[in-house]
């Protein structure tokens, strides 16, 4: 019932129908707050009787009045939206505390100074959530207090202490919003629903929601649950436990704990907590219980479980269970190894892994064999490693993030508000706060690399810097956190390429079992080709020729192949070129031998590979102005003239594509002869090459027709001159909205097709591929015109319409005709769902997204 009573809401309800020791209390729905939104801010009709219906229900139920002068009757009201944003919205606990209940718990359980504890953070909780009050500004009070009392700790502080710091806190509220502090709990409840209600719309929610593509619509349910009392001696706690471990999978209680403390304490990072095995030595019995929890609660969810808890007088409470966050790794891990504890099924096991997060795994780490600077050690909270420039700051770290600068976010702990500066940071690193504090959740949910707890750094906000081991690190200098160790390491480190885990393996090889989707790899080097391979890709879906001719020693050729004035000329230098493209393909092919290759043939407008018409004009005027060698500028001057010839108003629809094929055939014919003398060559070493020679661009079957006859001619020629037969095929690409709809024709003269979705996004929404994206892609998503950028995620409604006609014109005239997209989307797991909807027979996307698109495939199928 997560929809309705949230998250949080349903998994309490759910615990206390297994019966496990869960705080009654009541859930006000999502569906109220939806309306609360809809009605321009107020409650719907009714609920505020049935929440003191509920409050009544409650108090007959523990024996406890709300306001009782005797035993009051205390909540929490906390936040649960239907999906989990941790962090992101408000709790407030020790609700229905005011001047006369405070006295009533201080006199019912004996301890005065808990009773103030638990007023003053509910005022502070108040105030800041329900009254918006500042929360340094509490924080400022108590501090002047402890400074005065001569304490370094909160718990240090005597009784007479915390009642000055109450009576602060209510004139601080006071001065702060003119309205006295509410003394009614009625009044404080309803107060708090709205506020939690509200907080569905601050600012952080709305930027995690945009993150994780959470929609806006949801709402959030309140839960008002009983108090139970972690503070109220050193025989009570509260923690937080993972029934694996979130960064490694391994299967060992994970999480930690506060002795003698409250609620937030121990996600808030403020003090270090202890880890949970250290409980098995302080409440054996607790300890004892809780472990058997945690196994129940595995089995009953069938998934790895986050869990809080407070112990209140050595009695086990609990307080939350959802499924918990886990790095791509340990979601591997566990999900294999539910499979073999037969918690699960391989079809589970399949879906239980986000393909997109497969990506964290497919980054580069720190060299085992580097010798590092490592300048200190803390919590290895996220796994990963990044370098970049150190900054104090959330807010500069997004602007250096949107500079294209790589940055390491340093902070003494991070808060839900500093969300996007870790969006836009490398790496985070900060001094407090345990494996469970709040960045460690948000990295760790992120996938990247994140190192917390690291006590011996010493920040100065003030200086920007830290020091730390006797250095003095300033903002801007560059250092490294290893999230897999806990590392901080002084500038930059060698990085290796990843390689798959054995589970990681094994979950590939069952997404293989199930998946209808071929998955091939974009690639033009023979060693991207053998990293594809090694990653499981079934073939090369796109090589693009165009890669080849930008080397530094093939320009000058290819320079003059283009500025060539005759066809002599042309050949000239295209005789240069066909050894070297020969090699190329030679290289390729052979790594990919037994697979197909598709080898797309010259593609971009050729003025790419001229020198800039600026920079030439720059050197043409310091010749002039200098009187500089006559014979140079002579030539610079041609040069010139030549490359301004060639520029075009609009490149990407200009001469580019197949259209170079029908203008300069010679330029094609000489890639065709490349290929299949290479082809002709591997054949003769016994190799088994399957070359597919992809046309791109073209909108009719009239240009496929001519350049495929120009192809066979070519192979012809080669097979007589080699006296080897080898098979080969000629298909085309599909990335213009008129060869979609003409498919049917030009599927007669092609034996397969490709969509080159890039082109295809770009002609179909007119948008730039070049510029939509700095321009006005982010209006388009903020507005909700678009839901994704159609250049990342495939326009299903537009683009996809017409690859699905494309697709079924294509058969009606070719019924087994082969079917792949090599565009960006090709790598993309909602993308390539899409393309498995369609009858699509392969993706192909760059070799490190390859395990990604496997795993994608075989979750659409399943
Ligand atoms: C495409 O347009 O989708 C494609 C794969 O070709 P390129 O990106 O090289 O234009
Ligand atoms: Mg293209």
């Amino acid at each position: 019932m997560k929809n309705l009573l949230g998250g949080k809401g349903a998994n309490l309800a759910e615990m206390t129908n297994i019966g496990l020791p869960v705080p009654p209390g009541l859930i006000i729905t999502t569906e109220a707050c939806r309306d609360f939104s809809a009605q321009g801010q107020a409650f719907p009709k009714g609920m505020e009787e049935q929440v003191c219906e509920g409050i009544t229900v409650l108090e007959e139920m523990l024996g406890r009045k709300f306001g009782d002068e005797q035993d009051p009757l205390l909540v929490s009201v906390r936040s649960g939206a239907p999906i989990s944003m941790p962090g992101m919205m408000d709790t407030v606990l020790n609700l229905g505390l005011n001047d006369l209940t405070v006295e009533a718990l201080a006199a019912g359980t004996g301890n005065e100074r808990f009773a103030l504890d638990c007023y003053r953070r509910f005022i502070n909780m108040f105030g800041e959530v329900v009254m918006g009050v500042d929360h340094h500004k509490f924080e400022k009070l108590l501090e002047n207090h402890k400074e005065k009392a001569g304490v370094y700790f909160d718990n240090q502080l005597p009784a007479k202490e915390w009642r000055k710091v109450v009576a602060d806190y209510k004139s601080l509220i006071l001065k702060e919003t003119g309205k006295t502090f509410p003394q009614s709990p009625m009044e404080q409840l309803f107060m708090a629903v709205h506020a939690v209600f509200n907080s569905w719309n601050n600012d952080r929610a709305i930027v995690y929601r945009k993150i994780n593509k959470i929609p806006d619509d949801l709402g959030t349910a309140v839960n008002v649950q009983a108090m139970v009392f972690g503070n109220i001696g050193n025989d009570s706690g509260t923690g937080v436990a993972f029934t694996r471990n979130p960064s490694t999978g391994e299967k060992k209680l994970y999480g930690e704990y506060l002795i003698n403390a409250q609620g937030e304490d121990v996600v808030a990072g403020i003090r270090t907590p202890q880890p949970i095995d250290a409980l098995e030595q302080d409440m054996p019995q607790v300890y004892k219980q809780f472990a058997g929890i945690c196994s129940l609660l595995e089995q009953h969810y069938r998934n790895m479980q986050d869990i809080e808890f407070t112990i209140e007088r050595g009695k086990l409470w609990m307080l939350q269970t959802r499924n918990g966050k886990r790095t791509a790794q340990a979601a591997i891990k566990i999900a294999v190894d539910m499979v073999d504890e037969g918690l699960i099924t391989r079809d589970e096991a399949i879906l239980r892994v986000e393909p997109g997060q497969l990506d964290q795994l497919l980054h580069r780490r720190i060299d085992p064999g580097a010798k590092l600077d490592i300048i200190a050690k803390g919590l290895p909270a996220s796994p990963g490693a990044a370098s970049g420039s150190v900054v104090f700051d959330a807010d500069l770290a997004e602007k250096m993030g949107q500079e294209g600068k790589k940055v390491i976010l340093v902070s003494t702990e991070t808060t839900p508000d500093d969300i996007h500066g870790i969006v836009a940071a490398q790496g985070i690193l900060t001094s407090r706060g345990g494996m469970t504090s709040h960045a460690a959740v948000v990295a760790r949910g992120m996938g990247k690399p994140c190192v917390c707890g690291c006590e011996a750094l010493r920040i100065d906000y003030h200086k920007h810097l830290f020091e730390v081991a006797g250095l003095v690190i300033k903002q801007g200098d560059i250092i490294s956190v290893d999230g897999a160790t806990g590392n901080v390491i002084l500038g930059t480190v060698p990085m290796l390429d990843p390689v798959l885990s054995p589970e990681f393996r094994l979950l590939l090889e069952w997404a293989d079992q199930v998946r209808t989707l071929g998955v091939r790899a974009n690639a033009e080097t023979p060693e991207d080709a053998l990293k594809s391979r090694e990653f499981g890709a079934a073939g090369i879906g796109l090589t693009r020729t165009e890669h080849m001719f930008m080397a530094q020693d093939r320009l000058p050729i290819v320079q003059e192949m283009i500025l060539a004035t005759s066809a002599a000329e042309r050949n000239i230098a295209l005789d240069k070129l066909l050894p070297m493209q020969q090699g190329d393909f030679y290289g390729i092919l052979k790594a990919m031998d037994g697979l197909p290759v598709t080898i797309r043939l010259l593609d971009p407008p050729l003025h790419e590979f001229l020198p800039n018409m600026e920079d030439l004009m720059v050197e043409i005027t310091t010749l002039r102005l200098s009187n500089g060698d006559r014979e140079e500028l002579r030539r610079k001057e041609d040069l010139l003239r030549k490359v301004r010839a060639l520029h075009e108003a609009n490149p990407m629809l200009g001469h580019r594509g197949c259209r170079l094929g029908i203008t300069f055939p010679e330029v094609y014919a000489m890639q065709a002869r490349a290929i299949f003398n290479a082809t002709a060559q591997l054949v003769k070493e016994g190799c088994q090459p399957v070359p597919e020679v992809e046309i791109p661009l073209v909108i009719d079957k009239n240009e496929l027709s001519s350049l495929r006859e120009m192809v066979t001619g070519v192979v012809g020629e080669v097979m007589k001159a080699a006296g080897v037969e080898f098979h080969y095929t000629v298909g085309t690409m599909i990335e213009i909205p008129r060869a979609a709809l003409l498919a049917d024709e030009i599927a007669s003269y092609a034996d397969f097709f490709s969509f080159g979705t890039n082109d295809l996004t770009q002609t179909t929404l007119g948008f730039s591929r070049d510029d939509a994206e700095g321009k006005f892609m982010q209006a388009y998503l903020d507005q909700k015109i678009l839901t994704d950028n159609p250049f990342m995620v495939l326009d299903r409604k537009g683009v996809g319409k017409l690859m699905k006609i494309a697709v079924e014109l294509g058969r009606k005239t070719s019924p087994g005709l082969l079917i792949g997209i090599c565009g960006e989307h090709g790598g993309d797991p909602s993308s390539i769902e899409f393309c498995h909807s369609i009858g699509l027979d392969f993706v192909s996307c760059s070799p490190f997204r390859v395990p990604i698109a496997r795993l994608a495939a075989a979750q659409a199928a399943v």
